[in-house]
């Protein structure tokens, strides 16, 4: 009974695994014809101060606009996009259009940055310092105005070659955020080893203030060490008035969150008006 029990637990695992791979190939066919067909989209998600209830900045959010109308988040794609190798195609072009929105934001008037992701393989690239600056010269955007996000995991492994490609960057004038913080395995030594700016502390830490405890320790005690570390420091996640009131008396001031914004393409941005009532 166990060995027919063993056998259809094989066949099963067998045809998951089958079709797994199957949706892999499938999406790596259609993500090379979405970067052909120019099917990617920036949206772009407030940052805010909330000291003095001002929009400050922007991060970039890339979704795939397939040609059926249907937009597709980055979790179903970004992976695949990573593996194959698609995504430093697809990561040139998200530099460039989120600089290019930098431009048209600053043209108009708004003194905003913007963040950047990168993925993993990306951030790996010798390549990415270079073609960072290139963009920065073809967009006539100030390098002070980006952050790219990286997280916890990117840093680990070969450390020394992580810290090499962040002092690349910071040469260029950008800041470096560390996305997801509290999530990864960064120790606190390497923590201080490494050239970054701004701590971003992850949804899940977040999303059960003011009913969790623990969850409050936590986040008050990651914004204590980043002051302690002058490391700017950016809650994600925040959803409710509740929510933004802890931080904010806690001295965690910029913020992001659907009670802020949802992420937006950009022709609804010029319909944002921020009413903060903390
Ligand atoms: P992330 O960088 O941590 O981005 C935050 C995610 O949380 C975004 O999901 C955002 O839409 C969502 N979010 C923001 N505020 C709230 C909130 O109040 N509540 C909830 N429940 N969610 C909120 P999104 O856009 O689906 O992106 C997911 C992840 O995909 C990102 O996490 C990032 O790791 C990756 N990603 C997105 N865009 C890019 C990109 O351009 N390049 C790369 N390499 N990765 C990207
Ligand atoms: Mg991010
Ligand atoms: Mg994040
Ligand atoms: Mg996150």
């Amino acid at each position: 009974e166990a060995k027919a029990r063993g056998k259809n637990t094989y066949r099963f695992f067998s045809q998951e695994l089958n079709d797994a791979a199957n949706e892999r190939l499938l999406i790596e066919s259609q993500l090379r014809e979405a970067i052909r067909e120019q099917q990617f989209i920036l949206f772009y998600q407030p940052k805010i101060d909330l000291r003095t209830e001002t929009l400050v900045g922007y991060e970039a959010l890339i979704r795939w606009l397939r040609p059926d109308n249907t937009l597709i988040p980055p979790a179903r794609f970004i992976a695949v996009a990573e593996s194959t190798g698609l995504i430093v195609q697809i990561g040139e072009w998200i530099i460039l259009e989120a600089c290019r929105f930098l431009a048209r934001q600053v043209s108009r008037g708004y003194a905003v940055t913007v963040s950047i992701n990168l993925s993993a393989r990306q951030f790996h690239d010798n390549n990415l310092p270079g073609m960072i600056e290139r963009i920065i010269k073809r967009t006539g955007v100030a390098p002070t105005a980006l952050v790219f996000e990286i997280t916890e995991s990117m840093l680990m492994g070969d450390t020394d070659a992580a810290i090499k490609q962040l002092n690349q960057l910071k040469r260029l004038g950008v800041s470096l955020s560390i996305d997801d913080f509290g999530t990864g395995y960064s120790s606190l030594s390497y923590l201080k080893r490494f050239p970054v700016d701004e701590l971003k502390i992850d949804r899940s830490f977040v999303k059960d203030i003011p009913d969790d405890q623990n969850d409050m320790d936590i986040v008050a005690a990651i914004i204590a060490m980043a002051q302690k570390m002058q490391l700017r420091v950016v809650a994600e996640g925040v959803e409710s008035a509740a929510q933004a009131n802890f931080l904010k008396q806690n001295a965690c001031y910029l913020v992001q969150g659907y009670y802020f914004s949802m992420p937006l393409a950009e022709q609804e941005l010029s319909h944002l008006t921020f009413t903060i009532k903390t």
